[in-house]
């Protein structure tokens, strides 16, 4: 009998923890019929409400369902890298906990790894009650990315996406600190199917994603994914050169035939204050490459976990008895 394993990064949810759970039962049939059995994997991201209490209810109520409980916020990234790490499926499907990823979906995204697909994953079509804004964004920064990065990264792409034990090993495999997911999964490659669907609105609380943070993701997506900031510092570089060697010509020739060099003080002003500013903004770059290098060469661990539920838990235990 095959294993699926359903793994659910959840951060301050316990209000959707229970409605998730009651929504995946609703299309669990499909599976039942094909003999695949179920595994369901809370990954508590260091909730600061009563999201491991609920999980834990639901624990007791139905052995398929674990938990994984994190020492502090590690951010959805580590908690993706945990699930994977701790299920035992021989398909593993990523999904929120705010049913924005709809699990009606399942059977469909089965089918296509059935037809000899490695993963299938999703994109939204639509962006429907998302900021203007904020929309606006995304867009810009999709297109910025694909043109600067040989990693192709996807559009509107969510990280609802059911995949293989092979592609789960491959994804391990890459044990970086600085983790963009979006990425890792188009790095990685294999037979990806994408289906596409309307954009779903949470259903409780609300995204943990401010436009700051969104901000700041899309910049560690640009230095993970793309060394281009570095090039651009170089070519800026040169481009100062040639713009200074041609003024000093100018400069030069002026003072042959009007005998004045001193003038154009505020000219001056300005262009020392430009590229004071191109250099700091160059040395900028060169700092977000090098402080992500300092946190990988750290070899810190990607998670810690403070409490386990559920199977790999006992089968710990009992390796402990004996
Ligand atoms: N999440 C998490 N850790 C975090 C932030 C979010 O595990 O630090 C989880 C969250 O509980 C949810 C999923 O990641 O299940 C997506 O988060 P959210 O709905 O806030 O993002 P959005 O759908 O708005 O992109
Ligand atoms: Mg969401």
């Amino acid at each position: 009998m095959k294993l699926l394993s359903v793994i659910v990064p959840c951060y301050n949810e316990e209000e959707n923890v229970r409605d998730f759970y009651d929504e995946l039962c609703k299309n669990t049939d499909f599976f039942d019929k094909k003999q695949i059995a179920l595994e369901l994997l809370y990954v508590d991201d260091g909730s600061k409400d009563k999201t491991a209490l609920e999980v834990k209810k639901i624990c007791a109520e139905d052995a398929r369902v674990r938990l994984v409980s994190f020492s502090r916020n590690f951010g959805k990234e580590a908690a993706i890298y945990a699930g994977l790490q701790k299920c035992k499926g021989d398909f593993a499907v990523l999904m929120d906990a705010d049913l924005q990823d709809p699990p009606s979906l399942l059977p469909q995204m089965y089918s296509y790894i059935e037809q000899g697909y490695d993963s299938v994953a999703t994109r939204r079509v639509t962006r429907k009650g998302e900021p203007v804004i904020r929309s606006f964004f995304a867009r810009m920064f999709y297109r910025l990315m694909n043109r600067i990065s040989r990693t192709e990264i996807v559009d509107g792409a969510r990280d609802y996406r059911l995949m293989t034990r092979q592609v789960v090993d491959a994804i391990l495999a890459m044990s970086e600190y600085n983790r963009f997911t979006k990425g890792i999964f188009g790095w990685v490659g294999y037979e990806t199917k994408w289906l596409e669907y309307e954009n779903v609105e949470r259903r409780k609380g609300e995204t943990k994603w401010s436009f700051w943070k969104l901000f700041l993701y899309s910049l560690e997506g640009i230095i993970a994914f793309s060394t281009a900031p570095l090039t651009i510092a170089s070519v800026m570089g040169v481009l100062f050169c040639v713009l200074a060697f041609a003024m000093i010509i100018f400069t030069i020739v002026r003072k042959l035939l009007f005998d004045d060099p001193t003038s154009g003080w505020p000219s001056l002003v300005c262009i020392i204050m430009m590229v004071s500013g191109v250099q700091l903004f160059c040395l900028g770059i060169l700092g977000q490459y090098l402080s992500k290098t300092y946190m990988e060469v750290k070899k810190r661990p990607i998670y810690l976990v403070k409490e386990e539920i559920g199977e790999a838990a006992r089968d710990e235990s009992e390796r402990e008895k004996v």
